[in-house]
């Protein structure tokens, strides 16, 4: 199983910001990225077709998709389909990421239907979840990563293969902030993250990827990685810079 070490862009850059990040990453990990360690790239739309012309060929970095919407075409301003972020050069697309939970009101079942609609439909999905900071307080860090993943991955077909479901476990209050989870409370909700895989997929747990993300630095990335059931990382602010998401890709 490859770590998959992955950028989140979110809203920033624009193409050319975009293309120049992309190429001198490539250059600062190329003949460098252990053979098993995979390489994604989280972008925004308009930047998608540009850095997936960097990115081609190149087996290790994928390109991927920050959202999506889980219809083929239709009457949807503003939406995106798979078959378009396809067509552009992605490989995966996230999925229910808390900022769109929080800010764009997406449900969990609006981020279910996505992970089905983007496998069905050839991408490979990370979905995203996390406790806030209040649901962590109250005690209810298990019962919202319980929540999240059932609803997350009601209508996921059962002969997915392994590798194109990936979680990634971020706790809202650790997004952003600088304030990275510790080691015990990441060993601890991955270990709940994978247990409950086991109940929905019990043939496939063990080889579907979860990533912590929260803060994720150079100085961070190599402990987190080393902990039991951290299959990678999804990283936001240390992403956008070149050398700094060298480093991490390279942990
Ligand atoms: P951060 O963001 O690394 O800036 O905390 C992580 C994310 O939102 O995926």
């Amino acid at each position: 199983m490859k770590k998959l070490m992955a950028a989140n862009w979110k809203m920033y850059k624009t193409r050319a910001e975009a293309k120049a990040t992309a190429e001198d990453l490539l250059t600062k990990i190329e003949g460098k990225l252990p053979a098993d360690r995979e390489v994604v790239i989280a972008a925004p739309y308009t930047a998608l077709e540009t850095v997936g012309s960097v990115l081609a060929g190149n087996a290790d970095c994928h390109l991927s998709a920050e959202n999506l919407y889980p219809k083929a075409e239709g009457a949807f301003t503003g939406e995106i389909s798979p078959a378009m972020l396809k067509d552009v050069g992605c490989v995966y697309s996230l999925a229910g990421h808390s900022e769109r939970r929080a800010i764009i009101g997406e449900t969990d079942e609006l981020v279910g239907d996505k992970v089905a609609f983007g496998l069905e439909n050839g991408l490979s999905m990370i979905l995203c979840i996390g406790e806030t900071i209040d649901e962590r307080k109250a005690g209810e860090v298990q019962k919202v990563i319980d929540e999240q993943l059932e609803a997350g991955l009601k209508n996921v077909a059962s002969d997915f293969a392994p590798e194109t479901v990936v979680v990634a476990y971020e706790p809202v209050w650790a997004i952003g902030t600088g304030e990275v989870a510790g080691e015990g409370e990441i060993v601890e909700a991955h270990g709940f993250v994978r247990e409950k895989l086991k109940k929905l997929f019990p043939e496939k747990a063990n080889e579907i990827r979860i990533l912590y993300g929260g803060s994720v630095k150079p100085a961070n990335c190599a402990q987190i990685i080393a902990l039991d059931n951290v299959d990678g990382v999804l990283v936001g602010g240390a992403s956008l810079d070149a050398e700094s998401f060298s480093q991490i890709a390279l942990a």
